[in-house]
């Protein structure tokens, strides 16, 4: 057996590589110890301390630290807490900051998984946007579902029993049978009520290609949410566009080889 050094999975360095969390460490913290935390790897709660073993320290404690600090921001003032049925929600952001936050976390968790190999070739296409070393932002759509707590029905009582929280943090692959799936894949990043979906060419494909897979996952999804793009910094979403913690949401993210 050959023994690879291991290189950085953002620069290539072979010297001082570190660990790195998944999700920053700042947004972890905010977690209870037990809190329930995913990814590909197991469909089971572990503690969120999830880590990759290949970024050196100079890309950690530079760029993405900056990327991460920008995001633990952006999730302290919008999605720390978990949203009630019936709020609406109007969320500020950067695009790019946003962007190349989602995409890390989503490369660092397909590096830890077991199956996320199209993934992972995917996604290194973005490191250069990523680092910051190419301004413009990639051929990845993006978009917001709002997923609110819900309350917890008894059938057999008929009543309801507390609520269930939309409380997690949770990175992984969604599965997809819709049109065009074999030129796509999509990932979630769900923070808590802010499920953040990537949808991501395997290669590169032509604009007419992209809005036919769009439409067909629109229709393919009931609920979508909506789309965060370069052209805005806002987005305002009435309470009829979410939705709640339901059992269905979780069943495009149950493990599943490709
Ligand atoms: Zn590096």
């Amino acid at each position: 057996m050959s023994l690879h050094k291991r290189s950085c999975a953002f620069c290539g360095s072979k010297n001082n590589l570190s660990r790195e969390h998944i999700f920053p460490g700042g947004i972890i913290r905010k977690f209870e110890v037990d809190m329930l935390s995913y990814n590909d790897k197991s469909d089971t709660a572990f503690k969120s301390d999830l880590v990759v073993k290949d970024v050196c320290a100079i890309c950690n404690n530079e760029t993405l630290s900056e990327i991460d600090s920008n995001f633990v921001k952006l999730f302290e003032e919008n999605m720390l807490y978990p949203l009630q049925p019936g709020n609406s929600v109007e969320f500020s952001f950067d695009y790019n900051d946003l962007l190349k936050a989602l995409l890390k976390i989503s490369f660092n968790s397909a590096r830890a998984s077991s199956d996320g190999f199209k993934a992972v070739t995917a996604l290194r296409r973005y490191v250069p946007y990523i680092m910051g070393r190419i301004n413009e932002p990639p051929n990845v759509l993006l978009r917001l579902l709002i997923v609110t707590s819900s309350k917890r029905f008894n059938s057999e009582t008929s009543t309801f029993e507390g609520m269930m929280k939309a409380e997690l943090l949770r990175s992984c692959k969604v599965n997809y049978n819709g049109s065009h799936n074999s030129n796509f894949i999509i990932r979630l990043v769900a923070l808590n009520s802010f499920w953040f979906y990537l949808l991501i060419p395997l290669k590169s494909v032509s604009r007419s290609k992209f809005n036919s897979f769009l439409e067909s996952y629109i229709k393919y999804n009931h609920l979508s949410g909506v789309a965060i793009d370069n052209s805005t910094n806002f987005v305002s979403i009435p309470k009829e566009m979410t939705t709640y913690m339901h059992p269905q949401l979780f069943e495009g993210m149950k493990r599943q080889r490709a």
